[in-house]
């Protein structure tokens, strides 16, 4: 096999592998995180719309102006936050896409990146595409909380730059004020950008809000956010997603960009504003939905003898697999299928050391429709999942 050495140390998603096992077995795939159900009709429609009317060539890099001052009402009505449609906003093949762009963009090889673990898998391979060094600052089981002292231990003269997951995949964590005004204070004594995914903006439990870190005093200037319809709206397939911040922040991402896809799926955006403009009330709603979920999966993990973590956002739920006598994750994940006709995902991959601090976790998704998730449960009541 011929490869760069950039791709040296960086694995194969996880996501490709647990899934193929679930195909090869017929399992119930509960590891990857995609919604059985398409987000809202009338947006599809919008879809077929812009396709039949021609909506069919490049679109302009930074993304078509009906979608980016969409975006803009979008944080102004959720967060107050006012942006200049033209100069603060940019649309992205994804969050994806925002990820690679943002880090090629703003970070220098040797540049020290500092990134709660466990992370999105995506981060790993761009931290280091772009020759940035990771910095892990860890969110520990059971709670997954921010620990301060943790995060100013991470920050050396050599840090640029916070990448930030809020609601946060893997853990369904979601930072408090606290928290991110913690953030907020070493970002501003060490004059480092931050940038933040927030993909699951709108997926929180329980009554909770997300709090942009853009909204925290004189955050706004320093930080670059990042999302997308894909969760928002269960449309991850059209990888529509955007970055929203100060001017030169949102330049240094898309001076990246254009040389990445030079634009993005140009009769997806139309539909992505409606979606935004139309629909504001789907994302709450959803919310809810996935609520119910996360309780009907806890339940069954519960009768299956493992104590989930209660996620406050996402789609997604941990658990402790010493409880059923393992130690090994990963070992738990590839007996599953054969024990009980389920996948999940080890949480080891979204650690650097495999053997650290998530060796013993696994995460569930639940975002799946309802009979999915009693079929698994029913799987997993029926098997022996001790070691
Ligand atoms: C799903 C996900 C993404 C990817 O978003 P796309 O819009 O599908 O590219 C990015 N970050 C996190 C934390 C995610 O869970």
């Amino acid at each position: 096999m011929r490869h760069a050495r950039r791709l040296d140390g960086i694995p194969p998603t996880i996501f490709a592998e647990m899934s193929a096992l679930a195909v090869r077995t017929g399992s119930v795939n509960l590891g990857q995180g995609f919604p059985d159900s398409d987000g809202p009709p009338e947006v599809i429609e919008e879809a077929i719309a812009a396709l039949r009317g021609g909506r069919n060539q490049y679109a302009p890099g930074i993304g078509v102006p009906e979608l980016r001052t969409a975006i803009a009402r979008h944080q102004q009505r959720h967060y107050g936050i006012e942006l200049d449609p033209d100069r603060q906003v940019a649309v992205t093949t994804g969050c994806t896409e925002g990820i690679a762009a943002a880090l090629l963009g703003l970070v220098d090889p040797g540049d020290e990146v500092v990134v709660l673990e466990p992370y999105y898998d995506s981060y790993l391979a761009m931290i280091g595409f772009a020759g940035g060094v990771r910095r892990p600052v860890p969110l520990r089981a059971p709670s997954f909380r921010l620990d301060p002292d943790e995060l100013r231990a991470a920050v050396g003269p050599r840090t640029s730059l916070i990448l930030l997951n809020s609601p946060h995949n893997p853990t369904g964590s979601v930072l408090t004020r606290e928290e991110l005004e913690a953030v907020a204070a070493v970002a501003q004594e060490n004059d480092l950008i931050v940038v933040t995914d927030e993909v699951y903006e709108h997926l929180t439990f329980d009554g909770r809000r997300h709090v942009p870190i853009a909204t925290l005093p004189g955050m706004f200037e320093r930080t670059l956010t990042l999302s997308s319809a894909g969760k928002s709206y269960s449309f991850t397939g059209w990888k529509v997603g955007w970055a929203t911040g100060p001017a030169d922040l949102v330049a240094a991402l898309v001076g990246a960009k254009q040389w990445l896809t030079f634009t993005s799926g140009a009769p997806l955006q139309p539909a992505v504003a409606a979606a935004l403009d139309e629909c504001p009330d789907f994302p709450a709603k959803l919310a809810r939905s996935l609520e119910e979920r996360r309780d009907r999966l806890a339940a069954g993990l519960t009768a299956a003898g493992l104590s989930p973590y209660t996620p406050e956002g996402t789609y997604f739920t941990t658990t402790d697999i010493t409880d059923l006598g393992w130690a090994n994750g990963r070992e738990f994940c590839l007996a599953l299928p054969e024990r009980a006709g389920v996948v999940a995902v080890p949480m080891a991959a979204f650690y650097d050391h495999p053997d650290g601090d998530g060796r013993h976790l696994v995460r569930w998704a639940f975002c799946k429709d309802e009979p999915v998730i009693d079929e698994a449960v029913r799987r997993l009541a029926a098997a022996d999942l001790s070691a």
